[in-house]
């Protein structure tokens, strides 16, 4: 078998037709009214309703500007229901609250389509749908129940695509069955990244890359924040920092798992090879304990695919994993070369649910367990509210979930790979 790894780069897809750019900062000034930490999906909705409502504003990076998550994500959207059902959801937080939440939920596409249209961000934003593939037969009678679960709460448009009708949606054998959602969408997460980029600045927010915060001190009104380029006094602070949450938040820090997830690019492939594997082109997500998640390029012609793969930055190594796991889905990719293999943090809360807030004077946006893309632009916006002192507009059916650790974490998941394996373990027994 030729090398199919021949040409790998280690670094996402999406760079190649929007790269990223080691920018010269711009100098920081001495105050602010709000400080943002990080530059995300998250921080950067949030400078952007705070720059609108007339706020000075500066967006701390510590890397260069997309080095996190949102551009190295999937580019799939959703709902993005709690991931144990609604039963999971109420049995935590009761059946209203759980019932506000996912209906809230069911808007967060069409929140991403209108801010993209207001603010004519081109990132190739098509409403394709989702297949979720049911991996064993018991998973499909129990996405049967949920499904009947969501369309009572939501009245969300999907349907059961049984067995004999799964080569419609998808061309493997792997699957029992599935749901067909109508609602997902799929984006290019570094052209969006961009598109917002520009209209924070468009709307007078300061953005410097390469500025790390290093600390942050109170004082008797607001904040003195040390950062790798110097000291800025600021009113408000935001921290957005998701899955690369560090000791300077540490309150923050303890209350996440940041986990390592990855993707690899397939070459560009024949038109009727992506017609039988793919012939709808939509999102695709599996029901095991550790799932794979993919979709089309936007030009349709690869396969993006990705999971969990080692917790290391590894791009050779990871590539190795998903190609394993994609080839298993699809063994008609056996010979098909890989191009790309990337991966970045994502953020977990123990109750599987996002959180945004405020604690002791610092405002947070974060926890979107995998599922930001949507999540994250939703919740930024409503952070910026919530900053301006906008009740209304900053409310969400997700306010005042208590946001909980554990004994004795200090936001170093060492246990974690070790819990991976062990459902991986489960995920082949079929359980
Ligand atoms: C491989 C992969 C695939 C994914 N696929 C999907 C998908 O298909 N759909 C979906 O919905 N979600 C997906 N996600 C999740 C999604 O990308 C994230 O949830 C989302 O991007 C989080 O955005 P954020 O702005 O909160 O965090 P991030 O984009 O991670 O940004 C946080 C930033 O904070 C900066 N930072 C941290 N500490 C400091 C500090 N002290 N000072 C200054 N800056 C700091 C970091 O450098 C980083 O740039 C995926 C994630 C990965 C990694």
């Amino acid at each position: 078998m030729a090398n199919v790894f021949a040409n790998l780069k280690s670094e996402p897809y999406w760079w190649e037709e929007a790269p990223r750019i080691a920018e010269v900062p711009p100098p920081l000034p001495s105050q602010v009214e709000v400080l943002i930490v990080g530059a995300g999906f998250s921080g950067l909705t949030t400078a952007r309703t705070l720059a609108n409502a007339g706020k000075s504003v500066l967006v701390c990076e510590a890397g260069f500007l997309g080095s996190g998550a949102s551009t190295r994500n999937g580019g799939m959207l959703g709902p993005s229901f709690h991931k144990l059902g609604m039963d999971g959801l109420s049995a935590r937080y009761g059946q209203a609250r759980s019932l506000a939440i996912v209906r809230e939920s069911i808007g967060f596409v069409d929140f991403l389509k209108d801010l993209l249209n207001e603010e004519q961000i081109e990132c190739e934003f098509a409403q394709v749908g989702r297949f979720r593939c049911a991996s064993r037969p018991s998973h499909y009678d129990e996405m049967a129940r949920t499904l009947e679960q969501q369309k009572l709460a939501t009245g969300i448009d999907a349907e059961l695509v049984p067995r004999e009708s799964v080569q419609e949606e998808i061309g493997s054998a792997s699957f029992y069955g599935g749901v067909r959602y109508k609602i997902d969408a799929m984006l290019h997460p570094a052209k969006y990244h961009d598109g917002l980029v520009r209209v924070v600045r468009k709307a007078g927010g300061l953005i410097a890359a390469a500025t790390e915060v290093l600390e942050i001190e109170r004082k008797s009104s607001g904040f003195r924040v040390t950062t790798s380029r110097g000291t800025v006094d600021a009113q408000q602070i935001a921290v957005c920092t998701n899955g690369y949450t560090k000791k300077v938040t540490q309150w923050l820090r303890r209350r996440l798992l940041p986990i390592r997830s990855a993707m690899i690019a397939t070459e560009p492939l024949q038109a009727e090879l992506m017609d039988r594997l793919m012939p709808m082109r939509r999102c695709y997500g599996d029901s095991r304990r550790i799932m794979a998640y993919y979709r089309p390029s936007p030009d349709g012609k690869r396969i993006l695919f990705g999971g969990r793969a080692s917790s290391k930055d590894d791009g050779p190594l990871n590539a190795k994993l998903l190609r394993e796991s994609m080839v298993d889905i699809f063994p008609e990719l056996d010979d098909v070369k890989i191009t790309h293999s990337w991966s970045g943090l994502v953020a977990y809360a123990f109750d599987h649910v996002p959180h945004l807030g405020e604690h002791n004077g610092l405002f947070y946006a974060m926890g979107y367990c995998g599922s930001g893309v949507a999540r994250s632009s939703f919740f930024g916006t409503k952070l910026g509210h919530k900053m301006l002192g906008n009740d209304a507009d900053g409310a969400t059916a997700f306010d005042d979930l208590p946001f909980n650790t554990k004994p004795l974490y200090n936001g170093n998941p060492w246990f974690l790979p070790a819990i991976i394996r062990w459902h991986r373990i489960i995920d082949r027994l079929g359980a």
